[in-house]
């Protein structure tokens, strides 16, 4: 049964009850170093494995540096695996970095990654508009744009630094009255819309992570009382246990909840 924490100056705190509420080991700068982690597994705690989650994610593709800074509102995500499997799929707000790509569709599709292994990004930038309605959709500006040059004629359609990106990509003479711009560029241009690829090559270290995953493995822990199963008066809350959930505010619940029935479990 606990008798008390030991401070970092030898001192001792005696108590029959005590709530190991440290946090995870990511943002160090916070103060959670996983301390609590190490003062779980020396009591007899099992330990998770530890990884990042809600993290970015760094890409090998070359352009993503020109777009730093960018980000893309209401697009679609697929995120496959080296076998060519769809593993995550999303909505929402991504925003591209120096590194790679981060915001909130991002870092729930980390969660979803492992460290070691690598993966394929696919953007839909378009993604209220079938391929067709797309194809229509270019159609329509390419007559109304007819004499610009291939990349003014994009404005509408993209973000201003996307532009020479998708220009690139579409192996489209940027200078090319849009008048002759054929329909096999078209289509190709619109595919690319579609499925924007990046070549995702690891998360983030774990200091950049909103949260780490694993910790005091659950099944030892009591969830009527947040009461360890092991060792008579000691307690978890937060972070330091083996729970972690997408943005949105889950993660600060699942702290204020495991805390708010650790503390009146005492
Ligand atoms: C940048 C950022 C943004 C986030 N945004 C969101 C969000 O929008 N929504 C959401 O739900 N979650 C968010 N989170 C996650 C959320 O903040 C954490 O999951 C939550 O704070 C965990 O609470 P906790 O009490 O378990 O740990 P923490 O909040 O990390 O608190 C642990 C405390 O223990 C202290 N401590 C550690 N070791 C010791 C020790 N040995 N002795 C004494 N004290 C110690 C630390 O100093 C710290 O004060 C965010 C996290 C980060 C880093």
């Amino acid at each position: 049964a606990v008798s008390g924490v030991q401070l970092k100056d030898g001192r001792r705190i005696p108590a029959d009850r005590v709530i190991i509420a440290t946090g995870g080991r990511s943002y160090p700068l916070t103060g959670s170093t996983g301390d609590g982690y190490r003062f779980a597994a020396v009591l007899g705690h099992t330990i998770t494995p530890l990884k990042p989650a809600l993290v970015p994610l760094e890409s090998s593709t070359p352009w993503i540096r020109e777009v730093q800074g960018l980000a893309l509102k209401n697009v679609a995500i697929k995120v496959l695996n080296n076998a060519g499997k769809t593993i995550y799929t999303d909505f929402g707000e991504l925003l591209f970095t120096h590194f790679g790509v981060s915001g909130p569709i991002i870092l729930s599709a980390s969660t979803h990654l492992e460290q070691a292994d690598s993966y394929r990004l696919l953007i839909d930038l378009k993604p209220a508009l079938t391929p067709e309605q797309l194809d229509l959709r270019l159609q329509r500006d390419f007559m109304k744009n007819g004499r610009k040059v291939f990349h003014n004629a994009l404005t509408e359609l993209l973000p201003r630094t996307l532009i020479p990106v998708m220009v690139e990509l579409v192996a489209v003479d940027p200078d090319k009255p849009v008048n002759q711009i054929n329909k096999v560029e078209r289509q190709r241009l619109a595919a690319l819309l579609k499925e924007l690829a990046l070549d995702i090559t690891s998360l983030r270290p774990i200091a950049e992570a909103i949260v780490t995953a694993g910790g005091v493995a659950i099944n030892e822990i009591d969830p009527t009382t947040m009461e360890s199963k092991l060792v008579k008066g000691l307690f978890f809350a937060g972070e330091v246990i083996d729970v972690n959930a997408y943005t949105g505010g889950f993660n600060l619940q699942i702290a204020f909840s495991t805390g708010h029935l650790a503390g009146n479990s005492c």
